[in-house]
């Protein structure tokens, strides 16, 4: 079949640019002059074009040159050709400066995804690729992986060398192993010190070589199989039910902590690699994953390949690359890592499903998990998400038939479940926030050789200072929130904005000097415990504390060496890390949770207390965690403890019922920022007013984000909710250009949250 011949003259490629217009561009081939020019690459067939389609190209884009994707092609010539004609009037047409990838960066299946994404978040299309690749491929690095140096033999005979460098054992050394293979710069470079090398490229005896990098996807025979644990009937059901699956199957593992939900991840994917087929596991923090990427290479070997937040973007780029090209069989990665490309997809793991960060929560506000979804769907792989607590979306979708629920409810390892108490705290006498009675177990458990847990909400050393004779709070302007004081480093910040300033010495509104303090940070609690117990170690664990690399590794390692006894800290205690000699976790001041604003917050409540209460006891030692409260007979409270999170979850899902919302409704949200409230209100009244022709969406607000004013901007949102997902985005795609080209939309901040998951 002779491929239709199609004119470079009237071709138009149609081009996602990055900018925050969700459409197309069309643009011209490039003006190649010279008849020679390979990069531009000769157009003169349909599949000559279709080579650019996923290609980064750079286009000029009003006055400037961008970097675009090459989605589709049209050629307004070619006869019976269906596709959508040019939106552009022909003479204003410009040629694509030139093509930076000879190969696609987006597979067709990647774009695909794209569209995807842009629709479902309502977000421009080149946008959305621009953010799915790798940073150094966004500011143009290559796409193949660049040539690698080594070092190559110049002689002949090994042998005739033996006399001449019998003095120089070394170099004889590296020379007996080029004789065998040349060996990568960097791989000698450890091995032999830049004199040895450089002695004997003086003598000419070695030489440095570049050499094109070679695509290897010998992955599989790299694998070994560590021995696994005999799994429990529990796990058993679990890892047969998956490996059953052989296309798309989603599945909820809810498994209590140390359940063993880790090793079941192990076990299904041990077929899947035996197959050739690659893994992605996404993971929630970089703080999570050193003991997780530990785990699955010790269980089959150097085939995994980690991405986190730490990596600098060539370390990143290089491997996504080793990815997409099929040089690995493993990828754990946090939630960008869903934008890898897969060379042999076998299956997608959550782990941790429930948690936050999976969120993306500027830009493109993705759900990781939720693209994990689409994925697998797309790819036709099993996935499987995982969580000791469950979101109650993905709870929800387990109950009703959507996802397959899979539930382990014992603790792999003889370690029992800790006990979950309530204490009142009415009327008690608080030392720096704790009960006396809970001081006294405390000193119980230290004296056994035991480690406790202390679990605060608050950083810093009090959320706020005030004037003892005139009540004045100290606020950051900006944001009109109260400063939290540091003793650690002497100042007072803002932790919204950021900004930071000395201690006033006196009230700023009446002069007086006496300033006291509102609230416990985890700086204050921590003094008190050393005072306390100053013969034990205290570390306190928190966003100050944790801050630069591996610090956070660091100090896990020494609580785990026994370095620490006390361990103080926020929601990064809560994570996923095992303190196998904690025997009592005292979670302060749950109260707050019990009464937000935010309809997520006793979902967030039990998360926390559940997982919290699942780093605790993990070893033989039975656990016990204490809650203080000043509502114990609180019935979600009482829930939780009598019932376990499981139950409590699905009270709580009873509860969103009754009242309309998720997972029951899909909500999307406006949120707009201006100095300005007038203006922020009546932009959001005519988003309300468009939105309200709409007959089956309900509509909420404006009203105020739980931050209300940040950086000396006023904050407000409109939530507009419907039972039918379908029709919510229906709606909402339809509006939205109604409510662009309102005049205040381009004065003032806004953006759309789809599925929101935090009202902040
Ligand atoms: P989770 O991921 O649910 O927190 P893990 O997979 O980390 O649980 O398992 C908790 C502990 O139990 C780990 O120390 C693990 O090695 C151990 N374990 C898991 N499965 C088994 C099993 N079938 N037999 C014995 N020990 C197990
Ligand atoms: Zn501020």
């Amino acid at each position: 079949m002779n491929t239709p011949v199609i004119s470079t003259a009237t071709l138009h490629f149609k081009v996602a640019v990055a900018a925050p217009l969700n459409r197309l561009f069309d643009y011209l081939p490039p003006a190649s002059t010279h008849a020679d020019d390979r990069e531009s690459g000769s157009i003169s067939s349909i599949s000559d074009a279709k080579d650019w389609i996923g290609c980064r190209v750079e286009v000029p884009f009003g006055k400037q040159m961008r970097m675009g994707i090459v989605v589709d092609f049209i050629d307004p010539d070619a006869q019976k050709d269906d596709r959508p004609k040019s939106q552009e009037k022909p003479h204003a047409l410009k040629p694509i400066k030139r093509r930076l990838d000879q190969e696609p960066v987006f597979n067709a299946q990647m774009l695909d995804f794209a569209k995807w994404l842009s629709q479902y978040y309502l977000y421009p299309i080149g946008e959305a690729l621009s953010i799915m690749l790798p940073a150094a491929l966004r500011k143009g690095a290559s796409l193949m992986p660049a040539p690698e140096t080594y070092l190559k033999k110049r002689f002949t005979d090994l042998n005739e060398l033996e006399s001449s460098l019998k003095q120089a054992k070394k170099q004889l050394g590296l020379c007996a192993r080029l004789a065998q293979a040349d060996i990568p710069l960097a791989k000698a470079k450890k091995e032999f010190s830049s004199g040895i090398i450089n002695a004997l490229i003086d003598k000419s005896l070695i030489e440095v070589v570049e050499k094109d990098y070679q695509i290897s996807r010998n992955w599989p025979q790299r694998l070994a199989f560590a021995e696994k644990f005999a799994a429990n009937m529990e796990q058993s059901i679990a890892i047969s039910a998956i490996n059953a699956a052989t296309s798309f199957h989603a599945y909820l593992l809810e498994g209590v902590t140390g359940s063993g939900k880790t090793e079941v991840y192990l076990q299904i994917i041990e077929p899947v690699l035996k197959a050739g087929k690659q893994v992605l596991i996404l993971v929630p923090e970089i703080g999570l994953t050193p003991q997780t990427v530990v785990r699955f290479e010790k269980r089959f070997g150097p085939v995994v390949g980690v991405i986190h937040s730490a990596l600098n973007d060539k370390e990143r780029l290089r491997v996504w690359q080793q990815v997409k090209d099929g040089e690995l069989g493993i990828l754990i990665g946090t939630r960008s890592s869903i934008f890898t490309p897969l060379y042999k997809p076998g299956m997608i793991i959550v782990d941790e499903e429930h948690d936050e960060s999976f969120k993306q929560q500027d830009s493109l506000r993705y759900h990781a998990r939720d693209l994990a979804v689409y994925r697998a769907k797309q790819l036709d792989i099993p996935l499987v998400m995982g969580s000791a607590t469950p979101s109650l979306e993905s709870l929800h979708n387990a109950l009703s038939g959507k996802y397959h629920h899979l539930q382990l409810t014992q603790r792999a390892a003889s370690a029992s479940m800790p006990t979950q108490l309530l204490l009142d705290i009415k009327g008690q006498a608080l030392e720096f926030g704790i009960a006396p009675g809970l001081l006294d177990k405390m000193r119980v458990q230290l004296e056994q050789g035991n480690q406790v847990l202390v679990f605060v909400h608050r950083r810093g050393y009090a959320p706020a200072i005030l004037c003892h004779q005139c009540g004045y709070v100290e606020e950051c302007q900006d944001c009109e929130n109260p400063f939290t004081l540091h003793k650690i480093s002497n100042n007072i910040q803002c932790h919204r904005c950021g900004e930071y300033k000395a201690i006033p010495k006196s009230c700023p509104s009446c002069g007086h000097h006496e300033l006291a303090t509102f609230g416990l940070g985890t700086e204050q609690i921590e003094q008190g415990l050393q005072a306390t117990f100053s013969s034990y170690s205290c570390v306190r664990i928190d966003s100050d504390s944790t801050r630069g690399k591996n610090k956070l590794n660091t100090l896990l390692n020494e609580i785990n060496a026994g370095k620490h006894q006390i361990l103080i800290g926020t929601q990064i205690l809560s994570k996923g890390h095992h303190f196998p000699n904690v025997t009592l976790a005292i979670i302060l001041n749950v109260d707050a949770s019990l009464f937000s604003a935010d309809f997520r917050a006793p979902e967030k409540l039990g998360q926390l207390i559940t997982q919290l209460s699942g780093r605790a006891g993990r070893a033989n030692k039975p656990g016990e965690v204490w809650l203080q409260t000043h509502q114990p007979q609180h019935p979600l409270l009482q829930d939780l403890i009598q019932n376990g999170f499981a139950d409590y979850a699905r009270s709580l899902l009873l509860e969103r019922k009754a009242a309309n919302l998720p997972p029951y409704e899909h909500q999307v949200l406006i949120r707009a920022e201006s100095q300005d409230i007038d203006q922020i209100l009546g932009f959001l009244n005519y988003a309300y007013g468009v939105l309200q022709q709409f007959a089956k969406l309900s509509l909420f607000g404006p009203f105020p984000c739980v931050i209300e004013k940040k950086q000396g901007r006023y904050r407000f949102m409109l939530i507009a909710q419907s039972a039918s997902r379908q029709y919510l985005h229906a709606a909402v795609s339809k509006a939205l250009p109604v409510i662009e080209n309102n005049k205040v939309s381009n004065n003032l901040r806004w953006h759309i949250d789809v599925a929101p998951l935090d009202f902040s």
